[in-house]
């Protein structure tokens, strides 16, 4: 069976995580924590002040979200996202608004966004849709005409640039997943990255249960015992375990994993743009793009069909992501949202990571190439 996706973890992981278990013996967020955060702003090019790492990107987005929004308010998101994007919304009492997405980009439509702002929208929350950083400058434009803060779920742009600035580096409130599949793994894992003071004093005490200024204390391996807390928290602080196999796997992002994910990319690309059934998202032009998924958009209704046909020739694939706006937590009758509809009923995922070899990709290219002739 060729996956979907995997994590690729290798010696150099086990050796760092057997070194903080066996050395230090301290598991829970310490040293080991401040250091991939350090890691994290070098390579992305901001202090390290401003990065602040947690237990999933989950939990960075509802941080961020409870940093920004009270209960009632609201947040402009696609519907067209992972569960996480929405649930880290409601999970801060705040109503998740959903809107529709572009034909092309596959990310938020801004002008639909527009005509559901009410007096209690708070933010937008962008989502760097298959690492497409797109409209990020319309985005923010819109942003700032209304007022609005910006929450990017950038869980799929580790990396990524746009116009030679790295995702992360700029704009509002910026969130990553390290999870296992992740263009990054730390195991289980996110980051929350602003340069907002208020913001980043706030996520800092609220993943350590609110406790105060704890955070600092963390890093040399001492802790508050007499201390206030503010504002609700959560245990959503990193380990040092999976810091120590994040910080591994930073090292390998550009020499090793961008490169295979970026080839991968380019021979599906280049072997399917001709079929007539199938389309590709538009990327943004001056975008440097590590794809951490490979969706097409298999027209005719031929997705179902074309899928079953992988699957027996032992190519899983997958569906990112089923609207959530069909849920039925999110579910409401007035909600019209065409395009992602659509979409949802085109979208396919083909196999890519970077432990997968060009041969694998040529056969399932072959294999689509054949059942759509
Ligand atoms: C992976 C992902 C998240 C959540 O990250 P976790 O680390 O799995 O909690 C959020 N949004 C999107 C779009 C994702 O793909």
């Amino acid at each position: 069976m060729i996956r979907l996706s995997k994590s690729v973890i290798d010696k150099d992981e086990v050796i760092a995580v057997t070194k903080v278990l066996l050395e230090d013996g301290y598991l829970g967020m310490g040293k080991e924590v401040g250091l991939f955060e350090e890691d994290i702003a070098k390579y992305i090019g901001v202090e390290s002040c401003n990065v602040v790492c947690v237990n999933s990107g989950t939990a960075a987005l509802h941080l961020a979200v409870q940093a920004i929004a009270k209960s009632g308010d609201e947040i402009l998101v696609p519907s067209f996202t992972f569960l996480s994007s929405f649930q880290a919304i409601s999970a801060a009492g705040v109503i998740p608004v959903a809107c529709d997405i572009y034909e092309d980009t596959l990310t938020i439509d801004v002008d639909d966004a527009l005509s559901k702002i009410t007096p209690r929208t708070k933010a937008i929350m962008c989502v760097h849709y298959a690492s497409n950083p797109a409209n990020i400058e319309k985005l923010y434009n819109f942003a700032s005409a209304n007022k609005l803060r910006v929450i990017e779920d950038a869980a799929h742009a580790f990396g990524c640039s746009l116009n030679s600035q790295k995702i992360g580096s700029f704009g509002d409130i910026i969130c990553f997943s390290f999870d296992g599949i992740k263009n990054i793994t730390s195991g289980e894992g996110g980051a929350i990255i602003t340069k907002d003071v208020e913001i980043l004093e706030l996520v800092k005490d609220s993943r350590l249960l609110g406790v105060i200024k704890d955070s600092e204390k963390r890093y040399s391996g001492n802790r508050s015992w007499d201390f206030d807390v503010l504002n609700q928290g959560y245990r959503y602080h990193m380990s040092n375990l999976f810091a120590a196999i994040g910080r591994v796997q930073l090292k390998k992002l550009d020499m090793f994993f961008a490169p295979s994910r970026i080839k991968f990319y380019n021979i599906y690309h280049g072997e399917l743009k001709n079929i007539d059934d199938i389309a590709f998202q538009v990327t943004e032009s001056n975008a440097y793009i590590i794809p951490h998924i490979l969706p097409i958009l298999v027209k005719r209704n031929k997705r179902d069909s074309l899928r079953d046909f992988l699957e027996k020739n032992n190519v899983q694939t997958g569906i990112h992501y089923k609207p959530n706006h069909l849920l039925s937590l999110y579910y409401k009758e007035e909600i019209n949202l065409p395009v992602t509809d659509r979409i949802y009923n085109q979208i396919l995922t083909l196999p890519l990571h970077p432990n997968l070899n060009v041969d694998d990709i040529y056969k399932i290219c072959n294999l689509i190439q054949s059942f759509l002739k």
